[in-house]
This record gives structure tokens, C-alpha cells and sequence, in this order.
């Protein structure tokens, strides 16, 4: 019978994991090297890992003389994981493997108003249609939100758009019906982890993710981690005051915030008004024809090069900008990545930002900066959320408790462990 695996033990096998996961495949000295470990301290916990299934045995490598030593791979599909983007009126449901990979995913429609009872509840059957398909165990669930998440207990806490959501406990819900660990968090969050792992921050420290989109949010990532703050609200950008002479009322009851004056409405709102009263001939003209005025007329006006379009583009990114340039001096991130709708609005958009935060922001904090806009899939939202769960499951404090029965599945406990990072 081997000995019981302490936490000392666990920390060592959740570097390895995570080293197997970033390798893929690796050789044994390889892994000793850059864990600094002696070979016999690390064979044990290599056979361990085997034993459960979480390594696996690859190819014979090149000898060095003596015999020929074999290839250690991840084996990203010991087991899955649930990944699930809620937003105001649409969603994606999806499967992860243990790398990150989402294998597959669908969209339903929703209306997130309507509440958390009739929305969790219409997403079973899409939920267990899904998970039906899994050749392996389901090892957790991430679900992002579009309203602030207090992390540690997996709440909303007053949600703008979300009435009927305050405090519902959605972790504990999701937890009950499929016996596995469920972390919530907020949508942006997610998408910054995703773009973080797997996107334009990939080898970057420390990042910020922007979503513009109906909202504005944005989540901080640093030195590799995804800041939460103390509950949870770091980088909720969207309500930072652009203008305090505003008079323009938010959804979330205060004036002047910046999704209020730069999000998807107010871009549209006044593209719909230069079409109507005829200041953009390539919008009117648009508007004569019945086409809808939506973000993507607004991109081909700005393409064809029409002025009054571009005005917009140009003072969305103004007000965007600014915002950036506060960030910076809090935060000091290696790169900036735009995302959501909005974004589509493309260079216009992007190069007005560009300005003013080297006009706004401080000399240093620009120097190593890059500012761009995502060019990662619609699935950057769920793809955080599958790295977020496999890392929450790695830390040592949980490891320890699952390790030896080779899957978190049926342990929903493991999410209110209290872990050292
Ligand atoms: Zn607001």
C-alpha cells in the first residue's frame, strides 16, 4: 500500500501537471531540470500520475547512451470539463479537454432577464445532450456571467441586467444537479484568462482584456493570474466616469459611465441619428434601403470612408482610451487586447484608443505596451473558463483530496476548499 500523499507531495505533482500541460510532452530529465528536482524524488510522483492516468507513456526518445528513454505526455482527455458563457440574450455551451481545447460548442438563446430559475433550468437539456457525448468523466463546470461575480461563493451581487439573479446561489445550484465542482465568475474575466492562455497575451505577464460590446468590462491579468480583487470586481471597468457633465443615465442607475457614452447603444444611437437627419450620406442612404443600422453598416461606413462614421469610431475611442490610460497607472500591464462586438469597428476604432492613451497615460507605463484587438475566436470566453477550472483543480489543497480516485467527479466540495493562491 504507498504511503498517503501529503500536501508537500501535492505541490510538487500540481508544478508537474502544470508543466505537462504547458510541455504536453516532455522527457523525465527534462522535467527534473526545470523543477529542480532529483530524478528518484521525481520518478515517484511521474509513476503516481501514471498510475492515475493523468501521464501517459509516449514514444521512445533519442538515446544518450544507455537505454532509450520514453516520452511523458499530458493526457488531456482523462477527463472534460463544462464550459458555459451566459450573455443578455445568448450563450455558448461547450466541452473542454484537460489542455484547453473546446471540442465542441453550441449556442442557445436566452433572455437573461428572465431569471436564474427559467434560464439554468431551459439549459439542462442542452446541458445533458452535451455531456452525454463524453467518452470520459465530467471533472468540473466554468460558467461566466455578464454581471459582477463575488468569486469566492460563485454570486452575483446586483447585477444591472440580471434581475431576479442577486444572490442567487449559482454555484451551489449547478453543483447539486451534477456533482461535480463549479466555479462562476464574470464573463470578461473569463475571456481575458482565455485570451491570457491561449491568445494575444500568450508568453505576456500581465495583460487587460476590454469587452466592448452592450456593456463595457474589463479583467486583469497578472504575472500569469487572474485578479479578482478582494470580491471579485478588479478591472469592471464599464462604469468608470467618461464624462461627468453627462447627463445620459446608465443601466446601472449612475450618469456619465463609460459604457453608458461608448458602448454598442451609444454607438448605434448616434449612427442612427446621423442616418436619420442625413449628416452621413453612406448611413442615410443605408437606412433609405432598409438596412438595419447594427455595428456591421457601421464598419463598412467607416471602411468606404465615410467621415461622420468614423467621428463615432474615433470619439468611442477617445472615452475608451482615457479609461485604458487610468488602468495604467494602477495596473501596469505588458499589453492591452480589445475584444467584443464593437471591436469590429477595427483600426478607426483602435488607433483613436491608441492615441489617447499615449496622450493620457504616463511615459513609463507606455514604453513596453502593445494595444490591440483580439483575433481569437468568438470562443475566448468559454476557453477561460476551461483553463480556470483545470487550474483551480490543481492546486495543491484540492489535488490532494481527488488525486487518488483519479477524478473530481462527485466531489462539488472541492470548489469551497481555501487554497493558498
Ligand atoms: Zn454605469
Amino acid at each position: 500500500m504507498p504511503r498517503a500523499i501529503t500536501l508537500r507531495d501535492a505541490r510538487v505533482l500540481s508544478r508537474i501537471i502544470a508543466f505537462s500541460i504547458e510541455k504536453k510532452a516532455f522527457s523525465r530529465s527534462e522535467l527534473a531540470e526545470a523543477l529542480d528536482l532529483s530524478r528518484s524524488a521525481l520518478d515517484i510522483k511521474l509513476d503516481l500520475l501514471l498510475r492515475f492516468k493523468l501521464l501517459t507513456q509516449g514514444k521512445l526518445l533519442d538515446s544518450t547512451g544507455g537505454r532509450a528513454p520514453r516520452e511523458v505526455r499530458f493526457n488531456q482527455n482523462a477527463g472534460y470539463v463544462l464550459v458555459i458563457e451566459l450573455g443578455a440574450t445568448g450563450g455558448l455551451i461547450g466541452i473542454a479537454d484537460l489542455a484547453g481545447n473546446v471540442l465542441t460548442s453550441s449556442n442557445v438563446k436566452l433572455d437573461i432577464s428572465e431569471g436564474p430559475q427559467k434560464v439554468l433550468g431551459a439549459l439542462h437539456s442542452v446541458i445533458d445532450k452535451t455531456i452525454s457525448k463524453l467518452d470520459s468523466t465530467l471533472w468540473g463546470i466554468g460558467i461566466g456571467l455578464p454581471g459582477p461575480v463575488e468569486y469566492a461563493s460563485g454570486m452575483l451581487i446586483a447585477p444591472p441586467i440580471m434581475p431576479g439573479w442577486d444572490r442567487f446561489p449559482v454555484r451551489e445550484y449547478l453543483e447539486k444537479k451534477y456533482k461535480v465542482p463549479v466555479w462562476v465568475d464574470n464573463e470578461v474575466n473569463l475571456m481575458a484568462l482565455g485570451e491570457s492562455r491561449a491568445g494575444a497575451g500568450r508568453e505576456m505577464h500581465s495583460i487587460v482584456y476590454i469587452k466592448i460590446g452592450t456593456g463595457i468590462g474589463g479583467g486583469l491579468v497578472y504575472q500569469g493570474q487572474l485578479l479578482h480583487g478582494e470580491s471579485g470586481s478588479a478591472g469592471d471597468i464599464g462604469h468608470l466616469k467618461a464624462k461627468s457633465e453627462s447627463t445620459i443615465v446608465c443601466r446601472c442607475g449612475k450618469r456619465g459611465c463609460l459604457e453608458a457614452l461608448a458602448g454598442a447603444p451609444a454607438i448605434l444611437r448616434e449612427a442612427l441619428r446621423i442616418a436619420k437627419n442625413g449628416e452621413s450620406k453612406y448611413l442615410s442612404a443605408a437606412l433609405k434601403s432598409k438596412r438595419d443600422v447594427d455595428i456591421e453598416l457601421l464598419t463598412q461606413a467607416i471602411l468606404a470612408g465615410d467621415p461622420k462614421s468614423i467621428q463615432i469610431a474615433n470619439e468611442a475611442g477617445g472615452l475608451i482610451g482615457s479609461a485604458i490610460a487610468q488602468i495604467l497607472f494602477l495596473f501596469n500591464p505588458s499589453k492591452v487586447v480589445i475584444g467584443g462586438r464593437v471591436s469590429a469597428l477595427g483600426n478607426e476604432l483602435l488607433s483613436s484608443i491608441r492615441r489617447t492613451v499615449y496622450d493620457e497615460a504616463s511615459a513609463l507605463s507606455t514604453r513596453n505596451l502593445s494595444i490591440e484587438i483580439s483575433n481569437i475566436s468568438d470562443d475566448v470566453g468559454i476557453k477561460g473558463a476551461g483553463y480556470l477550472v483545470l487550474e483551480e483543480l490543481i492546486k495543491p489543497e484540492r489535488l490532494l483530496l481527488w488525486l487518488k480516485s483519479g477524478s473530481p467527479f462527485g466531489k462539488p466540495e472541492l470548489s469551497a476548499v481555501k487554497t493558498e493562491l
